[in-house]
């Protein structure tokens, strides 16, 4: 497409290109017209999605915000979340505990630590998320690591580290019990109430019919054997 073809549907959701045309499918930084420069694609804004994540997204790119780690028996779990903590209470709801949670100014310093971090599993250390898509109700699972390969006080010594580095600063930090002790139960797509039934359940079914107890045989679900997964970009 001629890049004035492309500017001009750019132009219609209000965004003002300030580089050359990258292709339909590559970041374009463009001027918003609320005046914050942001790198959406061509392809998904004249889909009407992605146009600007500071204007169109229940996350506060530009406010406080809070990075948090939480816990299972199985792995620990990174996340952002706006400070009314919402996204923490559904997590607790699929079984989910806090381990740590950590203010920073913006919803952007957030993300940024949180990609950081992803960045020291998977690239530095090579660890694989700890669940499957389909194990989790959310989107989270690429954002798990094993507990027996990263526990919440090791991601909390390197956050401190990496705060220094890209200069962002940790307004103030927060553990739990759980920072340092595991907790006993498994997370899984299930809510509360379908867990309590599939325990009843289980009571009286047979112990081979249920999955892998290889994990001390505590509900839930057995972490995923590794393979390399992409990693998850939206708001979780
Ligand atoms: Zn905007």
């Amino acid at each position: 497409m001629p890049e004035v073809d492309a500017r001009a549907m750019m132009a219609k959701k209000g965004l003002d290109p300030v580089e050359p045309y990258p292709g339909s499918g590559r970041p374009w930084a463009s001027r918003h017209v609320c005046g914050r420069v942001v790198t959406p694609t061509l392809g998904n804004v004249a889909q009407g999605k992605g146009i600007c994540r500071y204007c169109f997204s229940d996350f506060p790119y530009d406010g406080p915000a809070v990075l948090y780690l939480i816990a299972d028996l199985h792995a620990v779990k990174i996340g952002c979340a706006s400070p009314n903590l919402r996204r923490l209470s559904d997590h607790r709801r699929f079984g989910w505990v806090t381990a740590w949670t950590v203010d920073v100014a913006t919803g952007d310093d957030a993300y940024n630590l949180e990609q950081a971090i992803l960045s020291w599993w998977r690239d530095e250390l090579g660890i694989e998320p700890a669940y499957e898509s389909d194990q989790l109700p959310q989107t989270g699972y690429s954002e798990t690591a094993r507990w027996d390969e990263m526990d919440p006080r090791r991601v909390l010594t390197k956050l401190r580290q990496l705060g220094d580095k890209l200069g962002i600063p940790l307004l103030h930090i927060k553990e739990t019990e759980s920072a340092t002790k595991r907790p006993l139960t498994a997370a899984d797509a299930l809510g509360a109430r379908a867990r309590a039934a599939q325990s009843r359940l289980s009571e009286t079914a047979p112990r081979a019919s249920r999955r892998s107890a290889r994990h001390s045989g505590v509900q839930g679900q057995p972490p995923r054997s590794p393979h390399r997964a992409g990693r998850g970009v939206e708001y979780r």
